[in-house]
């Protein structure tokens, strides 16, 4: 498989590796420093600045004052007095948000344009502007500013890179950004366990506990997905059997969907739904969405329309568009969603989803290891199909993504390959939000978690960012001197899946021939090496919870046996508590498992 090859992520192995970031740094700013610099905001640890925030600032713009502040402080020195704009206009400012200062100049800021979450970077005289929509965009403004015209990183929520400069420097500036997806929502737990953290990677979705000092989520949903039970509960149903779905000659209950034609069942939905909206005014998107489970009704008004629409998700939209229809009127600014998702994944050829109905689309059943695009696996062929016709008819197209095993957190998923190609996928059809689902369990700690929430943030935030130089960036910030073998390794788990064209799925057994004894050897002495190269403990800490994906492999699949099996096994609970990995799946507690083997 050439093509996917060719994509691939280059894991270099190279003795400079260590040096890299601190070379790239340098070189960037070395390049502000040649280009004719516009303002200088700091100099020796001085500065002649200061940072205007508006009298009626909201808590998120005036804590992306205090940011900015602390962070112009860490790289120069210098510490910028925070004003209001009651205050007189000076020509040495930083004006935050929509601002008097602001207004008074001839530049001119179209915030309407900006959205929630875009802001403006301009350099006007000798002013700095950073300004966004609400409730966001200052926020995401200032960070930008900071990652990307100073440097500044943020590893993990322990981990940033800050550089010191003599001379805070800007060239003349004039930038726009608004994010291509208005919804970004990476589900592993490094972002969901600091809610600063998030907000600096821009991230905005309901999971990280963002306050109004980070500009709140964009979507908040009531009830988060699989509503059907909540809609019309199954007790209901035992006094109603007609709600229940026809199947095989008979209403079935248990877990399963509702009779979608029924009238009471939209009439009672419709009543719930306003409810809900009711009971949580906070919420802007209410789903209506079918259990997590197939078990759809085949009666005979609901085939009908299935037959004709060529797709169970005939039946399905029909029944939400007349839920979201109901409420609109009401409540113009509560979206109503529900799921694409297994039988209903394949759009229905004519019913259109109304403009106040989210669709979001499953990649559940997909291969990825290649890029959803291009990858010669059927179901990847059928998903295509699927998100070409949906997002042809769509006005909210989001995405729910998969990128880990979960029936094996533990696992290695070479995923990284297809990473970029396939948000880069998304969003060519029109896909406004993409939620990554990962390790969300309470301690988190998926296979290579740090790394790959890292550079999935970067992506949401912007689909044509260098993954490349992110990996780089961060394997070397955090594994330091190990970071070349930690890149070797990389390079070793993805290859099987490039060179064999081997596809990987979500929930793939230790036994999985890319995961094979061979493979996994070469990962385990590479890695080996990587642990004698640590220079600190906390170095030698990250490499051996990056080897405990060898080991689960080893372990899992009885690769080893006897005392050395309870040995390894020992070794792995011991590293797996200390990092804070409470599951070892989606569905099983590491306690319950590391017991039931050492028993065995
Ligand atoms: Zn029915
Ligand atoms: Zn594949």
């Amino acid at each position: 498989m050439k093509n996917t090859q060719n994509a691939g992520i280059q894991f270099t192995d190279t003795n400079t590796q260590s040096s890299r970031w601190a070379a790239w740094l340098a070189l960037s700013l070395l390049g502000l420093g040649t280009t004719k610099a516009a303002v200088t905001i700091a100099d020796q640890g001085r500065t002649k600045y200061h940072i205007v925030v508006p009298v009626g600032a909201i808590p998120s713009e005036r804590y992306a004052a205090e940011e900015l502040q602390r962070y112009l402080e860490k790289i120069s020195g210098a510490k910028l007095a925070i004003v209001s704009d009651t205050e007189k206009t000076e020509s040495r400012e930083i004006l935050l948000g929509d601002n008097a200062h602001l207004a008074k100049l001839r530049t001119e800021v179209d915030f309407t344009k900006l959205g929630p979450d875009g802001f403006v970077l301009r350099v006007d005289g000798s002013r700095l502007i950073i300004a966004g929509g609400r409730p966001r965009g200052t926020l995401n403004g200032v960070y930008t500013l900071l990652e990307e015209k100073f440097g500044a990183r943020w590893f993990t929520p322990e981990l940033e890179a800050v550089p010191k400069l003599e001379r805070v420097r800007l060239p003349k500036l004039n930038e726009t950004i608004v994010p291509v997806l208005e919804n970004r929502d990476v589900f592993w737990r490094q972002f969901m366990r600091n809610a600063d953290f998030a907000a600096r990677h821009r991230v905005n979705g309901q999971h990280y506990s963002l306050t109004p000092k980070h500009g709140g989520a964009f979507t908040v949903y009531h009830p988060f997905v699989h509503s059907f039970d909540g809609l019309v509960p199954p007790e209901l149903c035992k006094e109603h059997p007609e709600y229940l779905p026809f199947i095989n000659g008979q209403r079935k209950s248990g877990y399963v969907q509702r009779c979608l034609s029924n009238p009471d069942v939209l009439r009672i939905s419709i009543e719930r739904v306003r409810q809900w909206i009711k009971e949580h005014p906070q919420a802007n998107i209410i789903s209506v969405s079918q259990n997590d489970t197939f078990n759809n009704c085949q009666c005979e008004q609901c085939k009908a329309t299935d037959d004709a629409e060529g797709s169970p998700a005939g039946s399905l939209l029909k029944f939400v568009n007349a839920v979201a229809g109901a409420i609109e009127k009401d409540h113009p600014n509560v979206r109503i969603d529900t799921l694409a998702y297994q039988y209903t994944r394949k759009a229905p050829k004519t019913i259109r989803p109304r403009r106040n109905v989210i669709v979001r689309l499953c990649s559940i059943e997909c291969c990825f290891a290649h890029p959803l695009e291009t990858c010669a696996a059927k179901e990847n062929q059928r998903f295509r199909d699927d998100i070409v016709a949906w997002g042809a008819v769509a006005p909210l197209l989001y995405v729910w993504d998969y990128t880990t095993d979960f029936g094996h957190y533990q696992q290695p998923f070479p995923n990284f390959d297809a990473l970029q190609s396939n948000v880069r996928f998304f969003v060519k059809h029109g896909v406004k939000s993409l939620f990554e689902q990962g390790n969300y369990s309470g301690g988190g700690g998926g296979e290579m978690e740090p790394l790959r929430a890292y550079v999935l943030a970067k992506l949401l935030w912007n689909p044509e960012t260098d993954v490349q130089k992110h990996i780089n960036e961060f394997v070397n910030a955090y594994y330091g001197k190990a970071a070349p073998k930690i890149l070797a390794y990389l390079d070793s788990i993805h290859r099987p899946v490039r060179e064999q064209a081997k596809h990987i799925h979500i929930f793939d057994k230790p036994a999985s021939a890319y995961l094979s004894e061979d493979v996994m050897n070469a990962g385990e002495r590479i890695l080996d090496e990587a642990e004698q190269m640590a220079e600190n403990d906390d170095v030698r800490f990250r490499v051996q919870v990056a080897r405990l994906p060898v080991w689960y492999v080893k372990i899992a699949s009885n690769r080893v046996t006897g005392d050395a099996r309870t040995e390894l096994l020992k070794r792995f609970v011991a590293i797996a508590s200390k990092a804070g990995v409470s599951n070892i799946s989606e569905g099983k507690s590491l306690d319950e498992w590391g017991k039931k083997l050492i028993v065995q």
